[in-house]
């Protein structure tokens, strides 16, 4: 039997790793990349926790490398036909929901996320049919169907805000799927919130006990950690925030180390923010457990060379995200919702500057 990644409410076979390339064979590969971004007006799309190689790539190519709401706006507005998406397959839905006339590839559809599996859209929506009198606010990292259940998607980088925001209007909240961000904000806001028990199988691996030694060990680092990640974690840190926050808070903080909770994947853009800073991923062994994801994404990992250049040449049913219309027209509402959202809110901290 394959080896399973496991929360509390449902297990998922580890997906295959990438077999690893020869330098001769990555530079093959980066080559055929760039020849076919041209030929297919295209252009990479990456999210920060792929491995550091496909964010320098995307970089170098006139991409973009960021979190998955800087992603949707950056896959809306750009002039390319063909958007390469480089992240998991949400990420890749949300990208063809908000473009449809684009072609969306993706290196491999077989990228998930244990949110979005976690939180199927028969169960959920029967969830949301028992309390009508909520409103139904979902994180980005769910199925089209799921989202076109929802009244609002949401970023982690303005989830309190929105969550404060409807909480400001009287309405009551479901929030679906991630649970400990779900109480995060919950705590942020005093909201009354009815949260989907949902889990990242990375963040939900930070272990507490190994921190505080850690901790110990390095005591003029300052603690970074994504409110994905249980609560006992999240009260160890010096800031909390979504991977652009976490990044922000790098440069804002004076501490000469970071000891980062979140994928290590955002250690080659962090690393570019503070290059004098030293970067330590946080411990995810430990407390009697062995790390399973070891704080590295496998859905996100699937993202190799290989795949980017097979997806860009081969397209069709093995990598182009299709949405129903139906489903993307309802999908599109809660999504526009959260794109307008985060621009008032952006033009408000710009005000407020
Ligand atoms: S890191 Fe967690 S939230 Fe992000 S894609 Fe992987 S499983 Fe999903």
């Amino acid at each position: 039997m394959s080896a399973l990644f496991e929360t509390e409410h449902a297990a998922w076979p580890f997906p295959a790793k990438p077999a690893r390339l020869s330098d001769d064979e990555k530079a093959f590969y980066r080559h055929k990349i760039k020849q076919l971004l041209k030929a297919r007006n295209a252009v990479i799309v990456a999210h920060y926790y792929t491995d550091p190689e496909i964010q320098a790539l995307a970089e170098e190519t006139g991409g973009c490398v960021a979190d998955s709401l800087e992603m949707a706006r950056f896959g809306s507005s750009h002039p390319a036909s063909t958007l390469l998406v480089a992240g998991v397959r949400f990420m890749g839905e949300t990208a063809k929901i908000l473009s449809p006339e684009k072609t969306v590839l993706m290196p491999t559809l077989q990228a998930e996320c244990s949110l979005d599996l976690g939180c199927p859209i028969d169960e959920f929506s029967a969830f949301c049919d028992a309390h009508p009198d909520r409103t139904v606010v979902v994180y980005a990292n769910t199925s089209a169907a799921v989202k076109a259940r929802a009244d609002w998607v949401v970023t982690s980088s303005i989830a309190v805000e929105l969550i404060d925001h409807l909480d400001s209007l009287g309405e009551k909240i479901i929030w679906a799927p991630d649970r400990h961000l779900g109480r995060y904000v919950t705590q942020k806001t005093g909201a009354d919130v009815l949260c989907w028990q949902g889990a990242c199988i990375v963040h939900d691996e930070f272990k507490t006990q190994a921190l505080l030694r850690m901790k110990a060990l390095y005591p003029d680092a300052a603690v970074l950690v994504h409110p994905e990640s249980p609560q006992a974690v999240v009260d160890l840190a010096d800031a909390v925030g979504s991977t652009s926050q976490l990044i922000q808070a790098a440069q804002r903080l004076p501490h000469p180390q970071m000891i980062v909770a979140t994928d290590r994947g955002i250690f080659y853009k962090m690393q570019q923010a503070v290059p004098e800073k030293t970067l330590l991923e946080a411990p995810t062994a430990g407390e009697g457990a062995t790390c399973r994801s070891c704080a590295h994404c496998p859905w996100m990992a699937m993202n190799g060379l290989k795949a980017i250049a097979d997806g860009l040449e081969q397209g069709g049913a093995q990598h182009e995200i299709e949405v129903d219309a139906a489903l993307r027209e309802a999908a599109l509402l809660p999504l526009d919702r959260m794109l307008a959202f985060a621009a008032e809110l952006k033009l408000k901290v710009k005000g407020n500057a």
